[in-house]
């Protein structure tokens, strides 16, 4: 009952992100209009806006000019249930659990802007922070099994691990690889783990990054030097971190 539930708020929260990661960016206001298909503008009526299930029963295309959904935001209501559900089975209820959810829910928007757009704004990292900052606070009360400063390393561990690998890039290639955003990014989701956490969090996503630049380049997707974008790589590195250890 409690998963089911989970599933349904997973769902009404990925649309929301769905619409957000489009409207923010454009400076479209989140309320007005409502919701509109992005190619012909046409208003979409509620059962056009059915998560997962209106994407399927339109196969995939606007019903008034038939122009293709964009597959990340099917992807998107898709994965956040399924990601939120896990969370819950493999943490249980309470505050680890909410706190984890949001720290997912704000990366995946973030890397729903960062595939856009190839970069975010300082603005858009910042709700990445209160969750972390949440989560210390609780723990110097001794709510949580772990000390403050135990995050306070993770988040100087993963800032000063970034500056080197930006260092060692600068001076191989005589340009910074990543943008203010992604700087920033990188403290606040820190903020969430420990250090050796945090270690490894760098690691998968280093991983996936390298694996993901290699084979978009073998299959000529992207030619080299292309910036790729960090955050989607990031949040996979933190889900794995979550949901395997
Ligand atoms: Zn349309």
């Amino acid at each position: 009952m409690v998963l089911i539930f989970i599933v349904l708020v997973g769902l009404s929260i990925a649309s929301f992100i769905g619409s957000l990661s489009y409207r923010i960016p454009r400076n479209i206001s989140i309320v007005t209009p409502p919701s509109f298909c992005i190619s012909c503008k046409k208003r979409l009526k509620p059962y056009d806006l059915i998560p997962v299930l209106s994407y399927i029963l339109l196969g995939g295309r606007c019903r008034y000019c038939r122009s293709k959904i964009p597959l990340k935001y099917f992807i998107l209501e898709l994965s956040i249930p399924l990601i939120y559900a896990a969370l819950y089975l493999n943490i249980g209820p309470g505050c680890t659990f909410f706190i984890y959810c949001y720290l997912i829910t704000v990366l995946v928007y973030l890397t729903l802007v960062d595939i856009d757009y190839g970069a975010i704004s300082s603005y858009d990292i910042i709700p990445v922070y209160p969750g972390g900052i949440v989560l210390m606070s609780f723990s110097f009360l001794g709510k949580l099994p772990y000390i403050a400063r135990h995050y306070l390393y993770g988040a100087a561990a993963a800032t000063v691990l970034l500056l080197i690998s930006c260092l060692i890039v600068y001076i191989i290639k005589k340009r910074v690889p990543i943008g203010v955003g992604d700087l920033l990014v990188i403290p606040g989701v820190s903020l969430h783990f420990g250090m050796v956490e945090v270690i490894r969090i760098m690691i998968f996503s280093s991983i996936i990054g390298i694996l993901s630049g290699f084979a978009l380049i073998y299959t000529g997707k992207v030619v080299r030097d292309f910036k790729f974008p960090m955050i989607p790589f990031l949040t996979a590195g933190v889900l794995i971190e979550i949901l395997l250890f």
